[in-house]
């Protein structure tokens, strides 16, 4: 299998030269140049199969060049059982009905970048053994909350590599601020950036393909690579959960082989939906996508009009890793869904970055309507579809979860399609706790500190309250650093010493 560039196919690099680099150099994104299939049968013979026997069963068919051992490796110590609060590491979990949640928060940070973010730093080692001997890779993250920290865990104290981490200064959650700022760790770094998740990420692409700054690197040995949804090594993970959950509600009874479902993903970086995509096009037997937004709806404008405009307000939501208006993974549906139209791409990217907008043709549009549905859900929205789930099912869901849960239930009312469906849970209630103490006590919040808060919405709900959040309380803050988004190459050169 071999991977190509959405800004210019004419490129050739295997799995480990796709992960280690991260990114294309023209500044395009890897992709394979052709899916592998699954059969009914072959989806079948994974319903027995344990968690981690599903993933090496997809992503064999990926890492061609990764040896048997080596795939056993990564995915052993990624997804390792005390790594994870359940031994099926992601369960779905049937609240009623047609909703089934796919619980992907039971990972060490409590939200679904764990998925991913635990197995890429393995991927990513073995990568560099084959393609860039003895270079120590530098990982630049920007992140609106859960990535930053996951994959500082997925990181921290692994030889030949070093991570750097930067988060909008008011744009995560003080749970996901404390888990990042007290960090531990011999290779990791923190700085808040003033300015929001766009920022911090646009400026990370543009350190990442800066030369002058990747010749410094090189002079020491070093290399950059990306934990961001840009890098292959991030999203072939999460192939590997839309099959498993099929087969778990194969094994459970709610489907039949072969019955199609529908996925619903609360979407920010469209990395997650992404994946649902490629496990589509891989056969299987997914319906609709249905991606489902917060009040930053740029995603639910483009998929029902066909402009994507970034030109408009940004809202700091209480569902922060969505608070996104350049949705990088979306360069990939382009690619696939243009018929590989490198040059398109290209020219639709450089308007976005030009003017921040780019309009597709008729054609693309409703080929991507074909299998993509979307909407999106107001702020008070949120706070009723928590209280009404946890109400009626005793089923206490994050904010991201309830923007996918009211879009689904939108998504019912208006089409009648109630088939089976998948909705990604994304994060542990706990995360947010203010939030979703909020909404359960209907807007009455007391006023409490974040962790008295994760004890009063304990004693409501009888939920219980993740360890690796319950621990976070006796941990002291490591890194205090603010910068502005020009200076973060200057923050990069000082926090590498070069
Ligand atoms: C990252 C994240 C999302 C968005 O996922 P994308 O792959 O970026 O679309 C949704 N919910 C939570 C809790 C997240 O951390």
């Amino acid at each position: 299998m071999f991977y190509t560039s959405t800004r210019d196919n004419s490129i050739r690099v295997t799995a480990s030269q796709a992960i280690a680099q991260g990114i294309s150099e023209e500044g395009g994104l890897f992709v394979p140049v052709e899916l592998p299939h699954f059969s009914l049968d072959k989806i079948s013979s994974m319903v027995s199969m344990s968690y981690i026997d599903r993933a090496k069963t997809v992503l064999r068919e990926f890492l061609t060049d990764f040896t048997e051992d080596e795939l056993d490796y990564c995915v052993e110590g990624a997804y390792a059982a005390e790594k994870f609060s359940s031994s099926k590491i992601a369960p779905t979990v049937n609240i009623s009905g047609s909703k089934n949640i796919l619980e992907l928060w039971h990972g060490p940070t409590c939200a679904f970048k764990d998925m991913a973010l635990q197995l890429l730093p393995y991927l990513m080692t073995v990568s560099a053994k084959k393609t860039a001997d003895g270079k120590t890779i530098v990982i630049l993250v920007a992140t609106s909350g859960d990535t930053g920290k996951a994959a500082l865990e997925g990181f921290k104290n692994v030889d030949h590599t070093k991570i750097l981490v930067f988060y909008p200064v008011d744009g995560v959650s003080p749970m996901q601020k404390l888990q990042m700022t007290t960090q531990e760790g011999n290779n990791v770094a923190v700085c808040a950036i003033n300015g929001n998740f766009d920022d911090a990420q646009s400026a990370v692409k543009s350190i990442f393909t800066n030369a002058e700054i990747k010749a410094e690197l090189a002079k020491k040995n070093m290399m950059f690579s990306s934990a961001n949804s840009i890098n292959w090594g991030r999203l072939v993970p999460q192939i590997v959960y839309y099959f498993s959950a099929y087969c778990d509600m194969l094994e459970a009874g709610r489907i039949k082989l072969g019955d199609e479902i529908n996925a619903v993903v609360p979407t920010g970086n469209f990395g997650n939906i992404l994946a649902g995509y490629y496990a589509k096009q891989m056969g299987l037997p997914i319906k609709k996508l249905i991606c489902a937004s917060n009040s930053n709806n740029v995603l639910t404008d483009f998929l029902k009009s066909g402009t994507y405009n970034r030109n408009r307000a940004f809202y700091a939501t209480t569902s922060p890793s969505m608070d996104i208006l350049i949705s990088s993974n979306l360069e990939r549906l382009l690619y696939h869904i243009s018929g590989e139209n490198d040059m398109l791409v290209q020219e639709l990217m450089n308007k976005l970055s030009d003017e921040g907008r780019y309009t597709v043709s008729d054609e693309i549009i409703k080929k991507i309507q074909s299998v993509f549905d979307a909407g999106c859900s107001a702020e008070s929205e949120v706070d009723d579809t928590i209280k009404t789930h946890f109400d009626s099912y005793h089923y206490l869901c994050d904010t991201h979860t309830a923007v996918a849960l009211k879009v689904y239930d939108e998504y019912v009312k208006n089409t009648g399609d109630d088939i089976p469906a998948v909705i990604d849970s994304t994060a542990s209630p706990y995360k947010f706790s203010a939030s979703v103490l909020n909404a359960v006590c209907s807007g009455n919040l007391p006023e409490l500190n974040e962790f008295d808060m994760v004890d009063e919405l304990n004693k409501i709900t009888s939920v219980d309250v993740p360890k690796p959040l319950a621990l976070l309380k006796d941990k002291k803050v490591r890194f205090k650093d603010v910068c502005d988004k020009e200076d973060m190459s200057a923050m990069v050169f000082k926090l590498l010493n070069l």
